[in-house]
């Protein structure tokens, strides 16, 4: 029996007036979902427990088969992993991102965070610029490690005790005083970068070209390599995973998956749909299991574009297609796992705590349902899985 987990990010969602009432999922014409749910079991299930937030190393993690209130461990070391950092048990890692903050001779405290991205600052210029903090502010200990754009990270080893850190993203345009880190180590470091960057010859050049300089470091979303127990343990099969997110290729990596990269695959509605079904393909004739996670809905949900959402599901179900006509061409038999991770509603434009929707198929025992592939389908049958990291047992076992 060979395995397929395909997810949809974001997939899920609320009616919306301009789809005529209908949820994303309702109006993409997918003909090969509306098969699988129409020949297997449909359900929902809860990926994020209530106390958690719907992120989606958390949403991933559960569907996976790890219980997120014990693995998730914030989504730094997860990224650290996926940049091939080997973290040691007594590292933490560090978001940093590179920022550009008001430069009017004011008091640290008293500038504002104009940019959590330094004007999506491009890897050359980044590289230049996080090579001079690890030169200027690393040491034995702690090392900067560049990273993609604006996100770069931060490994410290019996780091000092960490306190709560804020999401640059979310003070856009405030005084940053009142969001540094209360530690001191941490904030005397982000003070010390100002000084470092403001007269840096590349941030100087950019300033001259009309762009945003990265004048500081900003740290955030501390954690430890998360100590999962390999997948191939847990559940007697090999297992490859296929995503464009960090995120998701670390869980991968810590959870001793093959992560399998895909050229052209960018986590937009532009990916390479067709190049990833064909991995997977290719992934299965190693493994038992692969599992394919498509970012694009996600995407489409927090730009609110509920047109391209709709497109994004028409896509991963061409996708789907594919799969299915390779398996057959194959002769395995297989079982299909059709998911999201957590609903992105158009409307909120962020992830929802809503229960996700789910399919298993499998194709030597088909049955017939007289359902679709839907949100409203899924409760109406009312299976439900209330820890959603026992999902992948209905598929596996
Ligand atoms: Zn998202």
């Amino acid at each position: 029996m060979k395995y397929i987990v395909l997810v949809g990010d974001g997939m899920g969602d609320y009616p919306i007036e301009k789809l005529g009432n209908k949820t994303p999922l309702e109006k993409a014409k997918k003909p090969y979902m509306d098969y699988l749910a129409s020949k297997g079991i449909v359900g929902l299930a809860e990926t994020v427990p209530p106390e958690m937030v719907p992120e989606s190393d958390t949403a991933n993690l559960a569907l996976m088969g790890y219980d997120p209130r014990v693995y998730s461990k914030g989504r730094s070391p997860l990224e650290a992993v996926s940049m091939g950092i080997e973290m040691q048990p007594e590292d933490t890692a560090f978001r940093c991102n590179i920022v550009t903050l008001s430069d009017k001779c004011e008091a640290y405290d008293n500038k504002i965070i104009l940019d959590h991205s330094a004007g999506e600052i491009n890897d050359k210029d980044a590289h230049k610029i996080i090579a001079t903090i690890d030169k200027e502010l690393g040491n034995d200990t702690r090392k900067f490690y560049a990273g993609v754009s604006y996100r770069h990270c931060l490994i410290w080893k019996d780091c000092p005790a960490v306190c709560s850190f804020t999401r640059p993203h979310d003070i856009l345009g405030k005084r940053i005083g009142n969001f540094l880190p209360e530690a001191d180590e941490y904030r005397r470091l982000m003070v010390k970068s100002f000084d470092i960057l403001k007269n840096h010859p590349t941030n100087l050049r950019r300033v001259s070209e009309g762009k945003s300089p990265a004048n500081s470091i900003w740290l955030w979303s501390n954690g430890k390599k998360p100590a999962l127990p390999p997948f191939s343990d847990k559940f007697n099969i090999k297992a490859a995973a296929i995503s464009a997110v960090d995120l998701i290729k670390g869980i991968a990596i810590c959870a001793g998956m093959e992560s399998i990269d895909v050229e052209g695959a960018t986590g937009t509605l532009n990916t390479n749909y067709h190049g990833k079904a064909k991995a997977a393909i290719d992934a299965l004739g190693r493994n038992d299991l692969v599992y394919i996670h498509v970012e694009a809905p996600d995407e489409c949900g927090h730009r609110g574009e509920a047109e391209n959402k709709v497109l994004s599901i028409e896509y991963i179900d061409g996708m789907l297609g594919f799969l299915m006509d390779e398996m057959k061409k194959s002769g395995q038999d297989y079982k299909i796992l059709l998911c999201c991770d957590h609903p992105t509603p158009i409307e909120l434009r962020t992830h929802s705590h809503e229960p996700i929707p789910f399919v298993i198929y499998q194709s030597n025992n088909e049955t017939e349902t007289g359902l679709y592939y839907s949100e409203e389908q899924a409760k109406r049958t009312g299976l439900y899985i209330k820890d959603g990291s026992t999902l992948i047992n209905l598929l596996i076992k």
